[in-house]
């Protein structure tokens, strides 16, 4: 059912057992896994069904720090979230993300890759992206023309990715009427939630209270309430509901908005092989399936690096096509979606994609996904600026540590040794990674518009924002949905594990509701 809160009596009370918050990957995902279900779900959507700049607007914000897009125009502010943007691209967290690693500081997940195999599962089902196979040998034998790069597999492997076709899903236009045909599923559009209430001992969630550009507001009470707002918009509606607790909600420990990290993109090598080759397995390949190179769990380990995957491009095309973060610069995320989808059109206007290749090459781009090291200076804080609803504006500080630079450079060294070594070619270093002494990122730096970590999780509350059911650390009924919750980004794009756990979470919520029902 579809309500639009504009429509709604002002200071009305809304009730029901479940309160989402936001309906983008995560929401959508979570209220999904509830349609016909006997309880009342309260779905609350900032925007509405399309693009709508005032709300939009509402995103708007400062960065400091690493050169990143404008916090305006990184995500999407209306039902489907930035699903109306993202590009599709889905695999599993290698088994070392969720590990706790020695050589890097506040790394390990609560649990294991075991814990959310049922749920990639899930998952991938929701995606629509076929059967369930991310083992290269599978894909190696179905088309016995491809193969992987003969490097050593003790150093390199290749890790396989999967996508959405024809197109990646816009969860707006896929699940829209699933979700408004639902008569348990009250979906409110026009519905920003501006402030959380607690009990006077901050113990659990009493409301939540709703606004929007008419000038309406209304409460909303439930058993139980889950922010699904994307990781920088979770931090920020936490510390701004800072009446009852003066640091923010979930925040006794300084927690909430630390640890922001992201998947950096950096192109700074280039490949030059003996042979023209296509390198197709790398590519896209029917039906949905292409590889990256991905570093074996020893070699992060002997060389104490971050972890890494690498893509590969033609030289030719790669030219005319820059770095992300010098083309999507403007306010408006249509606009950079617009001039991004234009860089990929040959002169003649036909549209190429960078990894759709017929013709063999002898010289390819090579880009690295570089995992980000937990840093609890990269973070997400509140500016002194209100947005127009009265909320405080988001302030996005992003750093690196030491280890960034060191990983991405050895992570190239490494590739140019097995190159070398088994005498395919040769691999070219931009000038600036040449240099030891040198500790600047390369000028190509930029981010996947993959935000992660800003409400930790960590089933210790002095180390962490939520336990490994994703519920608020002192907060028995507020719980996260999505990759804020990420202790470690691992260099694996985040939404595909970030729709496995909140379908996690959705079980966990479930048999909560059915084990009080057994008290009653
Ligand atoms: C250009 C681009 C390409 C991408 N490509 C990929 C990719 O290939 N693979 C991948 O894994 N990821 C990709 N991503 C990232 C992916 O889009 C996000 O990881 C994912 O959408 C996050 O899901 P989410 O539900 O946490 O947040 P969102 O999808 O952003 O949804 C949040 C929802 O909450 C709503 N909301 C926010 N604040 C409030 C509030 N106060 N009250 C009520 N509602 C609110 C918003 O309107 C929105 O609907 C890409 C992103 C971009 C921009």
């Amino acid at each position: 059912m579809h309500l639009d809160a504009r429509q709604e009596d002002n200071d009305s009370l809304i009730e029901g057992d479940i309160c989402i918050i936001g309906a983008g990957a995560a929401g959508i995902s979570m209220a999904l896994e509830w349609v016909d279900t006997a309880y009342k779900v309260i779905l609350l959507e900032g925007g509405g069904f399309d693009y709508d700049d005032k709300v939009q607007e509402l995103y708007r914000g400062v960065t400091t720090g690493q050169n990143y897009y404008p916090l305006k125009s990184t995500c999407l502010h209306y039902f489907g979230g930035t699903t109306g943007h993202w590009g599709g691209l889905c695999s599993m967290f290698d088994p070392i993300a969720f590990q706790k690693r020695a050589w890097i500081d506040q790394s390990g997940w609560p649990f294991n890759e075991q814990e959310l195999l049922e749920y990639y599962k899930r998952a991938h089902s929701v995606l629509a992206l076929g059967e369930f196979e991310f083992e290269v040998d599978y894909w190696l034998k179905q088309n016995p023309s491809l193969f992987s790069m003969p490097l050593d597999q003790n150093v390199f492997w290749s890790k396989i990715w999967r996508y959405g076709v024809p197109t990646s899903m816009k969860f707006g236009t896929v699940f829209r009427d699933r979700i408004t045909n639902a008569g348990n599923v009250h979906l409110y559009t026009y519905a920003n939630v501006v402030d959380i209430r607690t009990s006077e001992n901050v113990s659990s969630i009493s409301e939540v209270t709703v606004k929007n550009h008419s000038g309406k507001t209304q409460k909303v009470k439930a058993k139980y309430f889950v922010l699904a707002c994307s990781a920088i918009q979770n931090a920020r509606l936490l510390l701004a509901s800072n009446k009852q607790s003066s640091r923010g909600l979930g925040n006794h420990n300084d927690f909430v908005g630390r640890y922001f990290m992201e998947n950096i993109e950096i192109k700074a090598a280039e490949l030059w092989l003996k042979e023209p080759n296509r390198l197709q397995l790398y590519m896209n390949n029917p039906p949905n399936f292409r590889a990256e190179l991905a570093i074996t769990p020893a070699k992060q380990a002997e060389y104490k690096i971050l972890n890494g995957m690498l893509s590969f491009v033609p030289l030719e095309k790669a030219r005319k096509i820059p770095p992300f973060i010098k083309t999507w610069t403007s306010d408006d995320p249509r606009e950079d979606r617009k001039r991004q989808g234009k860089i990929y059109e040959d002169a003649d206007g036909t549209r190429i994609s960078r990894f759709f290749e017929s013709d063999a090459h002898e010289s390819f781009e090579v880009t690295l996904r570089l995992e980000q090291a937990p840093n609890p200076l990269s973070r997400v804080t509140l500016s002194n600026e209100k947005d127009e609803l009265g909320v405080p504006r988001a302030h996005l500080h992003w750093q690196f540590t030491d280890l960034e630079r060191r990983s991405l450079r050895k992570i190239y060294e490494m590739l140019g040794e097995q190159v070398g070594i088994k005498g395919i070619g040769r691999i070219k270093l931009q000038d600036n990674l040449q240099d030891e002494n040198d500790n600047s990122m390369p000028s190509s730096t930029s981010g996947g518009w993959h935000h992660m970590g800003t409400t930790r999780m960590n089933n210790d509350p002095k180390k962490g924002v939520v336990n490994s059911n994703c519920q608020v650390h002192g907060i028995h009924n507020l719980y996260v949905a999505g990759s804020s919750c990420y202790p470690n980004g691992g260099a694996v794009n985040p939404t595909f594990t970030l729709i496995a756990l909140s379908l996690r979470l959705s079980d966990h919520l479930k048999r909560k509701l059915k084990e009080e029902a057994r008290f009653i």
